[in-house]
């Protein structure tokens, strides 16, 4: 359901022209779509909202916009001119070397340029990256607002700094943040979006656990299940590394030694203790990190794929939760960055530097 037709030399914004202007336009056989040649028909939404059809649908990719998606359209523009951005929809560049891309969205404000994308049917992640490195090579910061892989959304992911993508749900909320589109236009056209964990700002860290003593050397050392850090502000905005990351393990010894945290807090033994990942691969066996001597782990199933349940269901049995706010060192910031990735999360104002 676009919003733009050219009528003559006239590109046309449904949302913005008058209402007896747009009934004007009904019978009218010279309007023509901007995405295509096809020949355009004003029209009007279920709810209501004047938009432009084309007469015969063809190839064309964008003839098959949902009404979440003219809506959304519309409500990012509507935001983003109120927070005093110059916003039009649907508008076409090209980056230096000409390649074309198409914004839903697209606000300016000096040299700023935003875009806003709402994900159109069957466009996968894969797809996103490369329209995204479009809009980079042409100055542009994209967002972008999805309709489906809502769960790997959820989770942190290391591209997100690169190509910011967040879950749209069907009544046009970003449940992520809290937040309605609006709000979110507005949030991220201000700068108040920021990626989590940010460096040299305090994390609240977890690391779930399961002591071990080595059967042979008796060496303690620990089986990692996750770890988790958390926004100390807004503990539900974390990033979890599983604990079957093969380098987790050697990763978080070195944090513990670094930070000379002591992780004996983790069940009262008496010398720090290594961690080690959890095996995630068939036999599943695990080894001593002081002699190599092999066991077997139970399985404990998928529930530390959620984090939400991860207090509950992990504090059973041997399985020991530790917990502690802190500033990760660089090094451990910029592995978990890369390897599990960031959340976006929204910054009050006054908490800006
Ligand atoms: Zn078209
Ligand atoms: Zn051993």
């Amino acid at each position: 359901m676009p919003l733009t037709a050219l009528h003559g030399e006239i590109r046309l914004v449904s949302v913005d022209l008058p209402s007896p202007a747009f009934e004007a336009l009904r019978g009218a056989t010279d309007l023509v779509m901007t995405c295509c040649e096809a020949r355009a028909i004003p029209k009007r939404s279920v709810l209501g909202l004047p938009f432009f059809a084309h007469h015969s649908r063809g190839t064309c990719e964008y003839a098959g916009e949902s009404e979440l998606h003219v809506l959304a359209k519309v409500e990012i523009l509507r935001a983003a001119r109120a927070a005093g951005w110059v916003a039009d929809v649907e508008v076409r560049g090209h980056t230096p070397e000409g390649q074309r891309w198409r914004a839903d969205v697209l606000c300016e404000r000096g040299r700023h340029r935003v875009a806003f994308e709402v994900q159109r049917s069957g466009i996968v992640l894969q797809e996103l990256h490369a329209r995204q490195a479009l809009y980079r090579a042409s100055g542009v910061r994209g967002f972008w607002l999805m309709r489906t892989h809502e769960r790997r959304l959820r989770q942190a992911q290391p591209w997100q700094h690169e190509t910011p993508a967040l879950y749209l749900s069907h009544d046009r909320h970003i449940p992520d943040l809290n937040l309605n589109l609006t709000s979110f236009t507005r949030a991220a056209l201000g700068g108040h979006l920021k990626l989590f964990p940010i460096p040299d700002q305090p994390v609240q860290l977890r690391v779930v656990a399961e002591p071990k003593r080595c059967f042979r050397c008796f060496q303690n050392f620990y089986l990692t299940r996750a770890v988790l850090v958390a926004d100390p502000e807004i503990p539900t905005q974390l990033v979890m590394t599983p604990g079957i990351h093969p380098e987790l393990g050697p990763q978080l010894t070195t944090l513990f030694q670094t930070l000379d945290l002591d992780a004996g807090f983790l069940v009262p033994w008496p010398q720090t203790a290594p961690f080690v990942s959890w095996p995630s691969t068939a036999p599943h066996t695990f080894r001593c990190p002081n002699c190599g001597a092999a066991r077997s782990a139970a399985r404990f199933g998928k529930t530390w794929l959620d984090p939400a349940q991860a207090a509950t269901t992990w504090a059973r049995g041997d399985v020991r939760v530790w917990e502690r706010t802190l500033t990760l060192p660089p090094e451990y910031h910029a592995w978990l960055t890369q390897t599990t990735g960031q959340v976006w999360v929204l910054r009050p104002r006054t908490n800006k530097p």
